[in-house]
């Protein structure tokens, strides 16, 4: 039997105090109990706050590895040199441009990457290309260039004998290319169809409404596939050779129309002859 204290509360109130049984011991020992006690909540405090400080240090420790990973991935210098190379790629475009006379297609470029060039920022120089390209695609597409049908030339532009006059020079306003009746026409720039139909000498014509004041006609076809008022892209089967109106034979007639003046097609297909100017 263990040896045991009654301890009597008593409320002052009540009528009757409670009566409870406490081992003596714990009444005689209570300061090595409490000492105890405090002891197992400072242990407490310690191995909690030990074991948090090692998980998110751990935490950190894990996020610091992945920065330095990432960190050793990136070539600063690489990367430099790719933005400088594509920024001075931008600018000779640019010139190369403005030598062909179009002035109006200017695009930016960030006029040279510089050495301060701040990684953290990657993310607003490669939006920036990527605009500027997306741009520069844009307007390629609506300048007429290349050409609209296969086959060789049968008659540049400009002044030329008169094959229906003889003798007589006549203006030519367009380039003659030979083919076969029902060769594919292709637009050469994206646009708006401002003509479709018979037109006096041209025969069955197209004629494409560009941007910066530019026109396409492609004339003497066997069938025109689009109406006035359609837009059409660049590359867009728009009709097929035929031999309608003043024609002798199987032949598209292209003309490109700059500010309300014929221009010489072949300076939208070939760069062949301005090669020298680069020197
Ligand atoms: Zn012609």
């Amino acid at each position: 039997m263990k040896h045991k204290t009654s301890v009597l509360i008593v409320n002052s109130k009540a009528k009757s105090g409670k009566v409870f049984q406490v081992p003596t011991h714990i009444i005689v020992n209570w300061r090595k109990y409490a000492f105890f006690l405090v002891l197992l909540f400072i242990a407490f405090f310690f191995v909690s706050g030990f074991l948090i400080y090692q998980n998110t240090s751990r935490f950190y420790q894990e996020r610091l590895d992945r920065a330095n990973y990432v960190r050793s991935r990136i070539d600063l210098d690489k990367a430099l040199k790719s933005f400088a190379s594509i920024d001075s790629g931008v600018f000779r475009i640019n010139a190369l441009l403005q030598q062909k006379g179009f002035e109006k297609m200017k695009i930016d470029n960030m006029g040279g990457v510089s050495s301060s060039f701040d990684i953290t920022r990657i993310n607003a120089y490669a939006d920036f290309y990527q605009k500027q390209i997306w741009d520069l695609e844009n307007k390629l597409n609506t300048v007429p260039l290349g050409l609209p049908s296969g086959g060789e030339i049968t008659s540049s532009f400009g002044y030329r004998s008169n094959p229906f006059t003889r003798g007589g020079a006549e203006f030519h306003s367009g380039v003659d290319y030979r083919g076969h009746v029902g060769d594919s026409i292709k637009a050469t720039g994206s646009g708006i169809v401002i003509f479709a139909g018979f037109k006096a000498g041209y025969g069955r014509c197209i004629i494409i409404e560009h941007k910066n004041n530019m026109q396409t006609l492609y004339g003497h076809l066997r069938q025109i596939g689009v109406e006035k008022g359609e837009w059409v892209n660049s590359g867009q089967l728009i009709g097929l050779m035929g031999s309608s109106g003043r024609s002798t034979g199987p032949h598209l007639h292209y003309e490109i129309i700059e500010n309300g003046e014929y221009n010489d097609p072949e300076k939208f297909v070939s760069t062949d002859d301005e090669k020298e100017d680069y020197g």
